[in-house]
């Protein structure tokens, strides 16, 4: 590789330009970081769609012990503990932090932060931007702030497709600079390496999630060898508008949260014969319910007329947009939803400082998996597991003496062109991994992974995207229960005890490969 394409980069790479990777770079200055994405900063990934806020227990009435049951109580079983303890302790600081930012929440005429109440959480505890903007505004001033900020480079307009390895760690990323013919490959080389690429949701047909999230960053992982946790955990938003685009425009939750309730057709309530809670159930059950009724043959629309009525444009400009632009009124017709793929609580293992199982790479935001989400992530509680993983990654990295790099050992990838996912993909993850899962659906899903990977013809852009989709579907395949997103219709029931489901791809190809299933338990640290 010439030198000239190779960018020595001091202090920290961070690949990612959404919340999670502006964050952390704002957190380690003055100590340097280089921040690389595809897109410009704060307009790229999942971060500048959320609609709903960010959930942090800052209520006189509320408490970070209530935080956590709750977000317990929606994570099946599955969630740490530990983990759940330190994120909704730690939330009203990282709040103060954005705030010190200049985050403009929205707040109540005395100047106290409004809160909302979003599903399966038992007080009004979301911290939210003009209603529905609160990723959109977010973005913008973490990306403002991140500009003005000597110690971080942006550098957009790269697209990542490998990790470089020297010596037993990972030292770096190779990227893609320019398309067709005059496009170049540079290495980014630099001793501590933070994957903030976000999420999964592009691998599936119909998804709430750019297009940009199509689980490059996990694939890149996966391939360099790292443990990836519960990959078999993608959540579904019940309330997607089903009006035929992709991605599918959302419907916050914070509009139940207000009081719209799902009808069918004939205007028939369903919700209330499936959960106590009714529309403020957790989300695998409104979305497994949702999906059910269109199964029979139903059509499902959130009616929000009487709950928000009027008021629609000014408390839910985007939704509002959203559905005029679709031809609907949502103050005064039912808005037709679906659910669709939103939220991966799966992803690259890590301990409680963010540090996945390979020696220079730490992973934070919607990639990784820490052990807070289990199966079944509550509403508005991963941007705020972006905040706590970004800080503590942060601190991790200032307080550790990176290695030096000699650079003799640093192949390039042989090819790097980069293209979306192949429909047929996209169309099997849908079909055989969304909310219910069978074995013979799942085989059926490896298999087509496995042809688009023959077919891949050594394209790391792609091979990332296969690697992707053959963890989850290998995970759910291991996994022969059913727990909160994670729905076998052959193995109904939750078993007594939850253990946690650690592949490496090479675990991921040996279920592939001979269809056996490897379960194994990861300390919790
Ligand atoms: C419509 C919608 C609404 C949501 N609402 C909420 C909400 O109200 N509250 C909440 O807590 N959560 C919400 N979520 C989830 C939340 O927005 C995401 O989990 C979170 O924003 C993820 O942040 P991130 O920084 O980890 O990843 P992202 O914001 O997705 O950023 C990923 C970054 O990685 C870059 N990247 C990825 N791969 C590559 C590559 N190969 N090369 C170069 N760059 C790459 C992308 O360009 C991007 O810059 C919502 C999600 C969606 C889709």
């Amino acid at each position: 590789m010439r030198t000239d394409n190779i960018i020595e980069c001091p202090g920290a790479l961070i690949l990612g330009a959404g919340l999670a990777g502006l964050f952390t770079a704002l957190k380690l200055a003055p100590y340097p970081a280089t921040v690389i994405a595809g897109a410009r900063p704060g307009h790229s990934g999942s971060s500048a769609w959320a609609q709903g806020g960010i959930a942090a227990a800052l209520d006189e009435g509320d408490s970070w012990q209530a935080h956590a049951r709750d977000t317990i109580a929606a994570g099946a079983g599955a969630c740490d503990p530990a983990i759940v303890e330190m994120v909704t302790r730690d939330a009203s600081a990282r709040i103060a932090d954005l705030i010190g930012f200049g985050a403009p929440f929205d707040r109540k005429l005395d100047g106290s932060l409004a809160l909302g109440r979003e599903a399966a959480h038992s007080a009004a505890r979301i911290v939210h931007v003009t209603g529905d903007r609160a990723g959109a505004e977010i973005s913008r001033v973490l990306a403002e702030r991140a500009v003005g900020t000597p110690s971080i480079t942006l550098c957009e307009g790269f697209h990542a497709i490998e990790l470089a390895r020297e010596e037993g760690r990972v030292a770096g990323v190779f990227a893609r600079h320019g398309k067709g013919a005059d496009s170049r490959l540079v290495l980014f080389r630099s001793a501590a390496v933070i994957f903030a690429t976000g999420g999964i949701g592009a691998l599936y047909a119909v998804t709430t999630n750019p297009l940009e999230s199509r689980g490059e960053g996990l694939g890149m992982a996966a391939r360099a060898g790292a443990a990836i946790a519960d990959a078999e955990f993608v959540q579904f938003h019940p309330t997607a508008i089903a009006v035929g685009r992709d991605p599918a425009p959302l419907a916050t939750e914070a509009l139940r949260g207000e009081g719209a309730v799902l009808i069918d057709e004939t205007g028939r309530r369903f919700m209330p014969a499936v959960h106590p809670d009714a529309e403020l159930a957790p989300r695998d059950v409104v979305a497994r319910a949702i999906h059910r009724e269109i199964r029979e043959g139903h059509r499902v629309f959130l009616d929000c007329r009487e709950a928000i009525g009027a008021r629609f444009p000014q408390r839910f400009p985007t939704v509002y947009a959203a559905c005029v632009s679709a031809g609907i009124d949502p103050a005064a017709q039912p808005v037709p939803v679906a659910p669709a793929a939103h939220y991966h609580m799966g992803g690259i293992a890590t301990d409680v400082n963010g540090r996945s199982s390979l020696e220079g790479f730490w992973a934070v935001g919607e990639c990784a998996s820490t052990g807070l989400h289990g199966a079944n992530r509550l509403a508005s509680n991963s941007l705020l597991e972006a905040l706590v993983f970004g800080a503590r990654v942060a601190d991790d990295i200032r307080g550790s003496v990176a290695p030096r790099l000699h650079g003799s050992t640093l192949p390039p990838p042989r090819h790097f062109a980069s293209a979306p996912p192949p429909t047929i993909l996209r169309h099997t993850m849908a079909l055989n991994l969304s909310l219910e899962r069978n074995e013979g659906g799942i085989r059926t899903a490896l298999a087509t992974i496995s042809a688009v990977e023959r077919a891949a013809n050594g394209e790391p852009s792609l091979l990332n995207m296969t690697a992707a989709a053959k963890l989850v579907a290998a995970a759910a395949l291991a996994r022969r229960e059913s727990r909160g997103a994670h729905f076998r219709t052959d193995y109904p029931q939750a078993d007594k005890v939850f253990i946690r489901n650690v592949l490496t791809l090479a675990d991921a190809e040996r279920i592939a490969a001979s269809l056996e299933t490897v379960h194994s338990r990861v300390a919790r640290q």
